[in-house]
């Protein structure tokens, strides 16, 4: 941590910061430049609080060196980490393909759904039995029925499933039926939920608020890590802007910048991205080659009867399309990887 001094700084301020420094266990290192006095911190800055620091007299900033997200950060875990949902890996090269209806909506409709994104390649399945919805009048998902149709679809087709807790109250329940839990845009700074889906075994899918930043995302996943659950994949899935050509702006660079920062896989969900059909796919080929270690698409057989987000769902053979041309992509991005088919299963 570096503290900078104000050039007006007294002596006995000075003094009395060195103080503070050494009586929580660390070094302070004074260099008198021409204009300015600077104080490096040796030791784990862990102990101090800069904003603290920044409150003593004479302080004109601080600097921490490590990120405020330390179990995220890459420094705490250089490798990427490899999250196993269900004995499907996500991250380090393996390629989450996630796809299903925004809301489960009958046993025979997740059924169609399921088979058709499976045979396309989808390796996890989801569905929202708990839909978090901007007005109380819509529909808000089937609940505990729902999370059982999903889970059986799931058995059936052969793939782990993945659905929404937005409720404390609900996590065992949903626990009991999902091999991972999503925590939506508008959840995820609900710290409450985090803290407690920390200290779960179940992997967590966990979606960038519309208006968080790519820090407030980390710190997000660090109330998860911090509470012994390590299974943590990030999503983009679009922020706010001014423009409402899109339904939200996809951050193409956000994938990119939290692979500098941090050992977690990110997938990207061009769905809620862009809330276009027409758009999904040259936003998934951008996340891929960005560096994304997955795609999450909502897909639906008849989206004009769909009880949530019908209009930016493709339709089953549009799914296949891109799912054979995200095959493809990966295979030239990362030959030697696990996820990439063979170039011959890649162009079929
Ligand atoms: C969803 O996945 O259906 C959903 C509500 O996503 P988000 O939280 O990204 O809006
Ligand atoms: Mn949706």
């Amino acid at each position: 941590m570096i503290i900078i001094l104000k050039s007006d700084i007294t002596d006995e301020q000075t003094d009395h910061l060195v103080q503070h420094v050494e009586s929580k266990g660390l070094t302070p290192h004074l260099s008198q430049g021409t204009f300015r006095t600077i104080i490096g911190v040796i030791g784990d800055e862990a102990k101090l609080s800069a904003d603290q620091l920044r409150s003593f007299p004479g302080v004109q900033d601080v600097v921490p060196v490590l990120p405020p997200y330390k179990l995220a950060s890459l420094e705490a875990h250089p490798q990427p980490s490899v999250v196993d949902v269900s004995g499907v890996p996500v991250g380090g090269g393996h390629l989450a393909m996630i796809a299903g209806p925004c809301a489960v909506e009958s046993a025979e409709r997740m059924d169609t759904i399921a088979a058709s994104v499976k045979k396309s390649g989808a390796n996890i399945l989801r569905g929202g039995a708990f839909k978090p919805r901007t007005s109380p009048y819509s529909y808000q998902g089937m609940g505990l029925e729902g999370l059982r149709i999903l889970r059986d679809a799931g058995q059936q087709h052969g793939m782990p499933v993945v659905t929404e807790v937005t409720d404390p109250r609900n996590l065992d329940m949903v626990v009991e039926h999902t091999d991972m839990l999503q925590v939506g845009a508008r959840n995820m700074q609900n710290f409450v939920l985090l803290t407690e889906i920390g200290r779960t075994n179940k992997p967590v899918l966990l979606k960038r608020g519309m208006s968080a930043t790519i820090t407030d995302l980390l710190m997000s996943a660090e109330y998860i890590l911090a509470q012994g659950n390590q299974d943590v994949i990030l999503c983009e899935r679009g922020i706010k802007s001014f423009d409402n050509a899109t339904r939200n702006l996809f951050d193409v660079a956000a994938v990119a910048a939290v692979k500098q920062l941090s050992h977690l896989p990110i997938i990207v969900d061009p769905s809620h991205a862009t809330g276009r059909p027409d758009l999904i796919p040259a936003c998934a080929l951008a996340g891929l080659a960005a560096g994304a270690d997955g795609v999450h698409i909502e897909v639906h057989d008849c989206p004009e009867e769909a009880m949530s987000d019908g209009p930016q769902a493709l339709l089953p053979d549009q799914y296949a399309a891109l799912a054979k041309q995200m095959r493809q992509l990966a295979a030239v991005l990362q030959p030697n990887s696990p996820a990439a088919p063979s170039p011959t299963e890649a162009t079929q």
